[in-house]
C-alpha cells in the first residue's frame, strides 16, 4: 500500500477557519495551500492540464469545500425494480486515492481531485435532525459511496469525529466501507458500539490484478481482527465478486480466511453484489487498465441500465458463498446489492421483495445478536 500526501491543498473561503480545515492543514505544514472562493477544476490554473492526466494527477490535490447540499440521503442503490437494503449515505469524502480497475467514480466523478467536505459540524447536524425524525427506525449510514471511508482517513483524521458523533445518537449506526488496513487510529475511541467497521473483499488473485494500492487481502483481515477485538462490529461486501477461472474455489477459500481472521458472532453482515457498471466506464478502463479482466465473459444490462453477468452466472456465484456461509456461520445475516426479487430465488435462505423487509431481517439479527450496542 502506497502512503497519500497532496501536492497541494486548496481551501474554500467559506470553511478557511473551521475546526477540520486547521487540522488537515496541521497535519500537511509543508503542503503549499491556497483560499480560493470557486474552484473550478476545469479552470485550474496550477499548470496541470486535468484533460491529459486527470485521474491520478487530479488525485494529488486536496480541495477542503463547503458542502451545501443535503449530506445524508437514501443509497442511490434504491429503485422499485431492485431489492435494495435501506441504507443511508452520507457524503464526507469524494473520490478516492485507490485505483481498482473497475471503479465507478472514473466513469462518475466530474472532477479528478480529492475533495472533502469541511463544514463537518454542519454535515453532522443535518445527521441529527434526520435521525430524530424518525425516531423508531434503525438508520444504517456508510460514509463509503463516493470514495473509500478509511483509505486517507489516518493521515485526515476525519472519522474519529463521526465515530464519536454516532456513539451518541440513538437509533443510528454508522457504517465505515474500506479496502484499508488502516483502523489503529481508530480502535481506542469511544465508538458505543455504534459503528461497524467493514471491508469489501475479494480473493487476493482479483485484489493483486483489479484492485490496485489497496491493502492486500491478508491485511484487510488483519485490521478487520483488530478492529473486532477493540469491540467494533464488523461486516464485509463480497463486492464486486467477479467471475473468474478459479472462482468458485476462491470465494469458498475466502470465507474460510474470514472466519479464521474474526470470531463470526461479531460479524454484524455479509452483502454480495456481482461486477456492474455504466458502459462509460469501459473506454475508461481500457485506456488506464489495459491488463484488467474485468470485462472479460458475457454482460447485460440491468434495470438500472448497468451492464452484469447473466443471471445464470450471478446466481453460482451467490449461491456458492452463500452455502459456504450457511455452512459455518448460519448466523451471520446476508443480503444481496442491488439485485432483483427474483435473483434471492433459489440463492439466499429468504425471499424479500421490499427495502423495508431486508432492513427488518438485518435490524432483527442486529437486535438479537447485539442486544446492548444495537
Ligand atoms: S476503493 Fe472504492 S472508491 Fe476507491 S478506487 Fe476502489 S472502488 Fe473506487
Amino acid at each position: 500500500m502506497f502512503q497519500y500526501r497532496p501536492e497541494r491543498i486548496l481551501i474554500d473561503k467559506a470553511v478557511a477557519a473551521e475546526p477540520l480545515t486547521l487540522q488537515i492543514c496541521e497535519r500537511f505544514p509543508d503542503v503549499p495551500r491556497q483560499v480560493v472562493e470557486n474552484f473550478a477544476w476545469h479552470q485550474d490554473e496550477s499548470g496541470v492540464d486535468p484533460l491529459r492526466n486527470p485521474l491520478t494527477k487530479g488525485k494529488k490535490t486536496l480541495h477542503l469545500k463547503y458542502f451545501k447540499g443535503t449530506s445524508i440521503k437514501a443509497c442511490p442503490g434504491f429503485s422499485n425494480e431492485l431489492v435494495c437494503c435501506n441504507y443511508f449515505t452520507l457524503d464526507l469524502i469524494e473520490n478516492c486515492p485507490f485505483e481498482c480497475t473497475y471503479c465507478i467514480l472514473q466513469a462518475f466523478l466530474n472532477k479528478p481531485v480529492i475533495t472533502v467536505h469541511a463544514n463537518l459540524e454542519e454535515i453532522l447536524e443535518q445527521v441529527r435532525q434526520r435521525t430524530a425524525a424518525q425516531p423508531d427506525t434503525l438508520f444504517r449510514v456508510g460514509t463509503g459511496e463516493h470514495s473509500d471511508s478509511l483509505a486517507l482517513d489516518h493521515i485526515l483524521g476525519i472519522k474519529a469525529h463521526v465515530i464519536r458523533f454516532f456513539a451518541k445518537l440513538p437509533n443510528a449506526l454508522l457504517e465505515l466501507k474500506t479496502k484499508s488496513k488502516h483502523v489503529e487510529h481508530l480502535l481506542d475511541l469511544p465508538h458505543g458500539g455504534k459503528t461497524v467497521i467493514s471491508w469489501s473483499v475479494n480473493p487476493e488473485a482479483i485484489v493483486e490484478q483489479e484492485e490496485h494500492k489497496t491493502a492486500r487481502l491478508h491485511e484487510r483481515l488483519e485490521a478487520a481482527r483488530k478492529a473486532s477485538a477493540a469491540g467494533y462490529k464488523v461486516a464485509f461486501h463480497f463486492d464486486p465478486m467477479i467471475h473468474y477461472p478459479d472462482w468458485e474455489k476462491g470465494y469458498q477459500d475466502l470465507v474460510d480466511q474470514i472466519l479464521d481472521a474474526v470470531p463470526a458472532d461479531r460479524i454484524a453482515w455479509i452483502s454480495l453484489g456481482t461486477l456492474r457498471y455504466i458502459s462509460s466506464l469501459k473506454s475508461v478502463v481500457d485506456e488506464r487498465f489495459p491488463n484488467s479482466s474485468i470485462f472479460l465473459g458475457e454482460f447485460v444490462p440491468g434495470e438500472d441500465g448497468k451492464m452484469r453477468y447473466l443471471k445464470k452466472i450471478r446466481q453460482r456465484l451467490f449461491r456458492n458463498v452463500q452455502q459456504r456461509i450457511e455452512k459455518l456461520a448460519p448466523q451471520i445475516p446476508t443480503y444481496l446489492c442491488m439485485e432483483k426479487s427474483s435473483l434471492w430465488e433459489k440463492t439466499m435462505p429468504y425471499q424479500p421483495q421490499t427495502a423495508p423487509e431486508v432492513e427488518e431481517k438485518l435490524a432483527a439479527s442486529l437486535r438479537k445478536r447485539f442486544p446492548v450496542e444495537a
